[in-house]
């Protein structure tokens, strides 16, 4: 194992503090809300009532630039009020909701087109309610094995040290012969998770990446060097372990980038990771409102987001995607699909999309 790949280097993610915690007032009435609450008093944060989260309008900040950044680092602490779980294909059959929005600043990241204007972290209170109505969900498709997905509207594992939400879905899949969990995550800090009991019903997955993707498109997020030891950790306490490479982007040197990244997950990975691998491959895509939020937010970014060097693609709702053209699509799941089964020969790539 390389002593210099896991060794952390200058950027040491710390775990997550807002800047301001808002509570609706409901989210008192459960323990969590008031867990939360005691947190963010002995944080010292300034904390705040709002009827709803979307009534707050009053963040500090002169341009909408300050705001959209202020609003990455405020939490909203309220009650799930919709329990109708989306779809979330190909990866599972239902998102389960247990927080939104992210204090990363990935420029790709399709939370900035669903989210808003209103990037607000959210953490809902009322999990009892969340895990009911998956229940029934698992009931419904019994004797199929239903899938949850927790990291569609989020990045949980990076909040779990203020809501706990994760550990109570893990423990609550285990004992549900036909339920199963997965998530996925780019921060390290798996310590409160490695204790749950999993009965291996939930599938845990990094996001890596090229080097060049995650040094100029992911600040805010745990470093590659992290992720992988954070993997190691969790392979260690017997979760099946998976990546996801997302998004697969075309750069100058990307067959170096991604052979780069297969060799070192398989230096750096105990034995044990690798005898229940996941891969799933998602290339980069963008729509036209995506485009024009990241121009904004990002105005110096160098994602490339030029539709004519992309395909079209038709999407629900009218709402078309920008991906490769065929070709470099197809460039790009050939070699990455190599590399992985000449690195790992027994792991599983689940799709590329
Ligand atoms: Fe979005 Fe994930 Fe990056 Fe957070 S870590 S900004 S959820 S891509």
């Amino acid at each position: 194992m390389s002593t210099e790949l896991l060794t952390p280097g200058p950027r040491q993610t710390k775990v997550f503090v807002p800047e301001l915690v808002y509570f609706e007032p409901d989210a008192l009435n459960y323990p969590k809300g008031q867990r939360i609450l005691e947190w963010a008093k002995q944080q010292g944060l300034p904390i705040h009532m709002t009827t709803s989260h979307n009534r707050i309008t009053n963040l500090p900040g002169d341009s909408e630039l300050e705001k959209y950044k202020i609003a990455k680092r405020t939490l909203v602490v309220g009650i799930r009020k919709t329990l109708k779980f989306e779809q979330s294909k190909p990866s599972a059959e239902y998102a389960i909701p247990i927080a939104t929005g992210c204090m990363a600043h990935c420029h790709y990241c399709y939370l900035q087109t669903t989210l808003g204007a209103k990037p607000y972290i959210r953490i809902y209170v009322n999990t009892d309610d969340i895990l009911k109505a998956a229940k029934a969900y698992i009931d419904e498709r019994a004797p199929e094995i239903t899938r949850f997905e927790a990291a569609c509207t989020s990045d949980p594992v990076g909040l779990e040290h203020i809501g706990g939400s994760l550990k109570e879905l893990i423990e609550f899949m285990a004992n549900e012969p036909l339920g199963r969990l997965r998530f996925v995550t780019k921060f390290h800090h798996v310590e409160p998770l490695l204790d749950a009991n999993h009965n291996k019903h939930t599938r845990f997955r990094f996001s890596v990446n090229a080097s060049y993707v995650i040094k100029n498109f992911e600040p805010g997020t745990s470093s590659f060097a992290e992720r992988i030891t954070a993997a190691g950790k969790v392979a260690k306490a017997g979760y099946p372990l998976g990546f996801i490479i997302a998004p697969i982007i075309w750069h100058e040197g990307w067959e170096a980038g991604y052979q780069e990244l297969l060799e070192k997950l398989k230096e750096a990975l105990p034995e044990e990771a690798t005898s229940d691998l996941s891969f799933e491959l998602i290339q980069h895509r963008f729509t036209k409102t995506a485009k024009r939020v990241i121009e904004q937010r990002y105005p110096k970014t160098k994602l490339e987001l030029d539709e004519t060097k992309r395909k079209y693609k038709w999407g629900r709702y009218g709402q078309g995607k920008y991906v490769y053209p065929d070709e470099q699509a197809n460039a790009l799941r050939e070699f990455i699909t190599d590399q992985i089964f000449d690195k790992f020969p027994n792991a599983n790539i689940d799709y590329f999309t």
